[in-house]
């Protein structure tokens, strides 16, 4: 027979019982971000090789794709540049030139869609000749040069129109540099900083680089980027990035880092904290599901549901528009 301190199925024998014990891991569309790439040459729309299902597009297509996801409820949206057309350069002059495809893409954005909040990636690494994410003096970072350069960069997303501006370059003391350039501006309380505090040097960011087309063409990001085995030097960065005043917090990859998720929730329960589920990430997912191991719903949402029971508020995920069609159905999941 049972004892009475041994039965804890009392508590969640049934399907109302069983929401109650998950309160807070549900999924509504304030969980996503949708990522998404811009290309500088307006008519071309082509997928990318190692994320099926993911594209590469130019202005012209970009109402008729982001049409039906914002019909279904999308609340955010993270924006890449990608230069094909446009030469590079060592001072990454097209990262905010009025050529480039973030900048021309903002005003109409936000005259399509004047309700979704815009975010914008803010590095280098797709600008310059040499695909590192700081300025090089000398075959080394120069971060000072890096971060007066990044500061530029996101006040013009900012004037261009951008709600957030993310910058995901890992350079030494980044969110302050932006922070005071939004002063300079004016927009210091009109637009937030998400810091890609805690950035892994991982290998699932493989297809992205192929995305973005941003692969560095000497050495690797192992000076900016963090070791995969440490924990406390992540801590160390999110403190020094909270100190400078960052908005939002985010980890990144998302699902081999949910202790570094967890640990920094704990540490700051007030700041929204937010995981990149990377290019990586969507196509083992991608592959998991065409091998038939589980279908992309019961997977996916295991997986997200593990985003959000480890403290994640927001999942960036290029699986967005499949998530908003389920909550379509079922709100929240
Ligand atoms: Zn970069």
């Amino acid at each position: 027979m049972s004892s009475i301190e041994s039965v804890i199925q009392s508590g969640y024998f049934n399907d109302t019982l069983r929401e109650w014990q998950c309160q807070n891991t549900y999924i509504t569309s304030s969980n996503l971000m949708y990522p998404i790439f811009i290309l500088d040459d307006e008519d071309i729309k082509e997928e990318i090789k190692s994320m099926p299902g993911i594209f590469r597009q130019g202005l012209k297509h970009l109402k008729a794709s982001l049409d039906p996801v914002v019909e279904s409820g999308l609340k955010s949206l993270l924006i890449f540049g990608v230069i094909n057309r446009l030469p590079k350069d060592e001072h990454g002059t097209h990262a905010d030139s009025p050529e480039n495809p973030v900048i021309q893409a903002l005003p109409l954005l936000k005259q399509w869609y004047p309700n979704l909040t815009i975010a914008c990636d803010v590095c280098l690494c797709s600008y310059t000749t040499y695909g590192h994410c700081g300025i090089i003096e000398n075959k080394y970072i120069d971060n000072e040069k890096s971060i007066k350069r990044l500061g530029e960069i996101a006040l013009s997303y900012a004037i261009a129109g951008a709600d957030i501006v993310a910058p995901s370059c890992m350079m030494d003391g980044t969110v302050k540099s932006i922070k005071q350039k939004l002063l300079e501006g004016g927009l210091l309380s009109r637009v937030a900083v998400l810091s890609y505090a805690a950035k892994y040097c991982s290998s699932f960011y493989g297809p992205f680089r192929d995305a973005a087309n941003c692969a560095p063409s000497f050495s690797n990001r192992a000076s900016y980027q963090l070791p995969v085995g440490s924990s406390s030097l992540a801590e160390r960065i999110v403190d020094r990035d909270v100190t400078e005043c960052c908005d939002m917090l985010m980890v990144k990859p998302a699902m081999m880092y949910l202790d570094i998720v967890s640990k920094i929730k704990n540490k700051y329960p007030n700041r929204p904290l937010f995981v990149y589920q990377v290019s990586g990430e969507y196509a083992m997912i991608h592959h998991a599901v065409q091998a038939g191991v589980y279908t992309l719903k019961n997977g996916l949402l295991e997986i997200l549901k593990s985003m959000r029971r480890a403290g994640a508020d927001v999942v960036v995920s290029y699986y967005t528009p499949e998530i908003l069609a389920w909550l379509k159905h079922s709100s929240p999941l």
